[in-house]
């Protein structure tokens, strides 16, 4: 196939990327070209639910930072994002969670992102969805994306549920059904004990399609513009040669909530004075690239155990490998468990309008890179608060593509961000302390009970919080006429002719829950808006384009 003949251009194959090269290409008239700068998924730590605990700790990823957070105490914490086919979903913890419907109304009413009401977006999340427990109003079964419970949960999440009810915090079977709050298991991206990442469930099955290419460990160093109008990418391949790839319809951004305005601001679209501060021509002014980033901070409290309640003895070689011949034999135990299965979401703040805090459960301590472990067993409660005002920006350090991204997530700008993550620290720490978890827990080591004031919890995050993954918003979704919007709510590039993007920059505002299922969604959405299925949703392109034909 000549390079010319490619209708679309996807731009990284992460967990939106797959979905909209899978829907793109089933009209085999459509000729589509998937570019990914990571590689395969051909290791096994990729498909084991369990694999995960690397994931955190490099394989598969950019291996970034951020800059210094300012509020922390001036701390760099690593910031790790996929770099492989599948991106996010081959190395996630796998945990399936939406947010809440009112995330998204608020999407649509106060952020301009018409047409992504709850209302607009549940059947996106059911199309998506093959749930292997649920099929009602809010779930499907059938569709390319496996959705499972924990196989082998441990008695002691059992109690820890337990724990929320002596709190007055219910059990609660389903968040993304009709209330979010509670504590429960979490429904995992898996299928057969196996992860179901957007490479394994909407890849490989149509891999063999004519009209599909997908180059690996290319990566993307520019969107040629011409007359206004996307027309190519430029990319580097690992051997350093460089092409230029044509579409003729248009180029589709998913490279992520770093990736996406990395890309632009590498073009010359983006804030013009950033543009020229680092020497890159500009190409079209647009300020919202990289701007509004929003991240979920993570604090925890561990925990010492009273014997071998969690997963941390499997560190051991005798009995990792008692594990492994469990999974081999069974398809069951430590090895088919993401280690985050059990969580919930529960409240800072009485008054908020849905749950604020999301809790998850690690089953054993030190399993992310960065988080302790603890000498004898350990048990992890991660809380992290979930609509932080705080915003911050993706910069580039220089013109050159082969340079990390200055990521400013500047956590705890905001002070009530602060003062509600420690809300939901001191929550973890009194569900670890009822009584029903008594049998399985000895004591909290960390933050450890000499630290109680909030000034002693603060100075205990800002030695120790870290990312919980969730970058969103540098690429936002509203209205043309807003200066701070990126894309139109069809997902157009404001300004620029040809050119989307689609992936987990675009979300106005964090969900209130992980990222992976909401990004899933959009590329599920935005596919239907590229192929004409949905009304088209027009901008004032034409008002945008003189603007950036001044420059
Ligand atoms: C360690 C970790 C754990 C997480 N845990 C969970 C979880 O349990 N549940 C959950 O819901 N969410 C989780 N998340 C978040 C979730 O996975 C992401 O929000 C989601 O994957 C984002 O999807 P995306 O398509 O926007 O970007 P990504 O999935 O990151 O995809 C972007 C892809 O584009 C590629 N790319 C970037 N730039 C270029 C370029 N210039 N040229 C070519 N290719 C490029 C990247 O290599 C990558 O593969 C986690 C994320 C991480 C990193």
């Amino acid at each position: 196939m000549r390079d010319l003949d490619y209708h679309y251009i996807i731009v990284g194959g992460g967990s939106a990327g797959c979905v909209l090269a899978n829907r793109l290409s089933a009209d085999p008239a459509v000729r589509v070209l998937l570019l990914e700068a990571g590689g395969n998924d051909r290791h096994p730590l990729y498909h084991l639910p369990a694999g995960f605990a690397k994931m955190t700790k490099g394989i598969g990823s950019w291996g970034w930072s951020t800059v210094p957070q300012r509020q922390l105490k001036g701390r760099v914490l690593r910031f790790t994002q996929a770099k492989v086919i599948g991106g996010g979903s081959t190395i996630n913890a796998q945990i399936y969670t939406r947010g809440n419907a009112a995330d998204y109304d608020e999407w649509a009413r106060a952020c301009g992102a018409s047409g992504w009401s709850y209302r607009d977006v549940l059947p996106y999340f059911k199309r998506a969805e093959n749930n292997q427990r649920f099929a009602n109003e809010y779930h499907s079964y059938g569709g390319p994306l496996g959705v499972s419970n924990p196989i082998s949960p441990l008695p002691i999440c059992e109690a820890y549920f337990q724990a929320g009810q002596q709190l007055g915090i219910p059990f609660n079977p389903d968040f993304n059904g009709e209330r979010q709050d509670g504590l429960g298991y979490y429904q995992l991206t898996q299928l057969d004990a196996r992860r179901s990442s957007t490479a394994v469930a909407y890849l490989d099955p149509i891999r063999a399609r004519a009209n599909l290419t997908v180059r690996l460990r290319t990566q993307t160093t520019r969107i040629v513009v011409e007359q206004g109008r996307a027309v190519a990418v430029e990319v580097a391949a690992e051997s350093g040669a460089v092409s230029t790839l044509r579409a003729q319809r248009e180029v589709i951004l998913a490279c992520g909530a770093i990736g996406s305005p990395r890309l632009l601001l590498q073009s010359g679209i983006g804030p013009a004075d950033h543009l020229r501060s680092i020497g890159v021509p500009v190409v079209h002014d647009l300020r919202g690239v990289g701007a509004n980033l929003q991240d979920h901070l993570d604090l925890f409290v561990i925990a010492e155990c009273t014997g071998d309640h969690t997963y941390d003895k499997y560190n051991l070689p005798h009995h990792a490998a008692w594990a492994a011949l469990q999974y081999l034999l069974f398809r069951r135990g430590p090895v088919a468990s993401s280690l985050f299965e059990t969580g919930g979401f529960w409240y800072a703040d009485r008054n908020a309008r849905s749950p604020d805090i999301q809790l998850h459960l690690g089953l054993g301590s030190g399993i992310e890179a960065g988080v302790a472990r603890m000498k004898h067993g350990g048990v992890t409660l991660n809380s992290a608060y979930l609509r932080p005002r705080s915003r911050g920006t993706v910069r580039l350090a220089s013109a050159d593509p082969r340079a990390a991204p200055l990521i400013d997530p500047n956590y705890w700008a905001e002070p009530s961000d602060r003062e509600l993550a420690i809300a939901g620290l001191r929550l973890a720490r009194e569900i670890m302390r009822q009584p029903a978890l008594q049998r399985f827990v000895l004591g909290e080591r960390l933050p450890g009970p000499a630290l109680q004031s909030d000034a002693e919890l603060v100075e205990y995050a800002c030695a120790h919080a870290k990312t919980d993954h969730h970058p969103v918003g540098t690429c936002r979704i509203g209205p043309a006429d807003d200066p701070d919007s990126v894309v139109t709510p069809d997902l157009r590039l404001i300004g620029l002719d040809g050119l989307r993007v689609a992936d987990a920059s675009v979300m106005p505002t964090l969900p209130s829950s992980n990222t992976n299922a909401p990004a899933i969604m959009i590329a599920e959405k935005a596919a239907d808006h590229i192929l004409g299925l949905l009304p088209a949703i027009h901008a004032p392109l034409d008002e945008a384009r003189e603007a950036s034909a001044m420059l």
